[in-house]
């Protein structure tokens, strides 16, 4: 209790140092599997909640190669210059795969990362996405009580692992390079309609093909805005309509219109109340996640469950028994018996 105290303190008021040494603790702590270490976790993080929630979350996405640590850098940079303290937090579920393809290397932002007002933490590597995203959450809530005003997560351009950092942030930015089969894959995947701002990069290496995906997914965007998205379909200026600019992370260029654009973003959605109707949005969804998680958990090491599951299923395999009649038989188990205690 006492170790547990010093840690909320020093999270919360620690000397820099004191603060950072608190923070990947703190972080190491939420994404420990231990039961002790959960509890501990969470109430670390319930002591954390009252001092979270000022930050903006920015979510940032985009193939490998785009130039996402790049950007990162820069605007991370840029925003330590206008007086904020950026935390920079990764979703990669392959990370546990492939060693890591965010964060990992230590090349990356190379600037950034040794800056007293930068605090960066590659993804946890606990393998699948809800598991990953659940734990990058809660780092979340740990660097914004710390007092990091800008918390940015970044995820690469595949699979499902954009969708969840769209859920977990305030405003959803995906990096595009500059030539059109990649922007028209990328609205046929969908992401286009997460992207509450897209950003063309390497706009420097052919400024022409930039205009031009900047005009054509603009085009698309306002045609997802008529037909995906029913409340833009009247041009309303109380309402954020995503936007598309050009931007050259090397060179530094275009950090500034980026972000005024988020500024923008962030007034109006404010204004108009969906960024509290989004983070509460988030929130149910996020515990509604963690309820489903939990019981699928309690279900898989409830012991007559266990007991009963694998010649269940053998049956259902061979076509003896319906499926759904065996997930009953199995729930019933589960629900007519209380855990054993101790169980979390
Ligand atoms: P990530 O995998 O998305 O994080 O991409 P990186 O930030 O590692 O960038 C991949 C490569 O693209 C690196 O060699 C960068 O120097 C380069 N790069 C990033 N941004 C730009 C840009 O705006 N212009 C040009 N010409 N190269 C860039």
């Amino acid at each position: 209790a006492l170790q547990a105290s010093r840690l909320l303190a020093d999270v919360l008021h620690g000397t820099p140092p004191q603060q950072r040494r608190a923070m990947a603790k703190a972080i190491t702590l939420l994404e420990s599997t231990r039961p002790d270490h959960r509890r501990d976790a969470d109430a670390l993080l319930n002591a954390l909640l009252p001092h979270t929630g000022q930050a903006f979350r920015l979510g940032i996405s985009g193939v490998p190669g785009v130039g996402k640590s790049t950007f990162i850098e820069a605007l991370g940079l840029y925003l330590i210059g206008q007086g904020h303290r950026v935390a920079v937090l990764a979703v990669d579920p392959s990370s546990s795969v492939s060693g890591g393809s965010i964060l990992g290397d230590k090349t990356r932002m190379e600037k950034l990362s040794v800056h007293e007002r930068a605090y960066i933490r590659p993804s946890p590597s606990s393998g699948n996405l809800g598991g990953v995203a659940a734990k990058t959450r809660e780092a979340m809530l740990v660097c914004e009580a710390a007092g990091y005003d800008i918390v940015i997560v970044e995820t690469v351009g595949v699979g499902q692992s954009e969708t969840a950092v769209a859920d977990m942030t305030d405003m959803f930015c995906v990096l595009q390079l500059p030539n059109a089969g990649d922007d028209l894959q990328a609205i046929k995947k969908g992401i286009m309609e997460l992207a509450d701002l897209v950003v063309i990069n390497k706009a420097d290496l052919d400024p022409d093909a930039a205009t031009r995906a900047q005009a054509q997914i603009t085009s698309a965007l306002r045609l997802l805005g008529l037909h995906g998205r029913p409340d833009t379909a009247h041009h309303d200026d109380t309402l954020w309509h995503p936007r598309v600019i050009q931007l050259s992370a090397l060179q530094g260029r275009g950090v500034d219109a980026f972000w005024q654009a988020v500024s923008d973003y962030r007034r109006l959605q404010t204004a108009n109340g969906r960024l509290a109707a989004r983070r509460q949005r988030q929130a149910r969804a996020w515990m509604w996640d963690r309820i489903d998680s939990g019981l699928r958990e309690a279900f898989a090491q409830h012991p007559a469950v266990r007991q009963r599951l694998p010649a269940l299923l053998d049956a259902v395999l061979a076509g003896q028994v319906v499926a759904s009649a065996a997930a009953r038989e199995l729930l019933g188990a589960f629900l007519s018996a209380p855990p054993p205690a101790g169980g979390d």
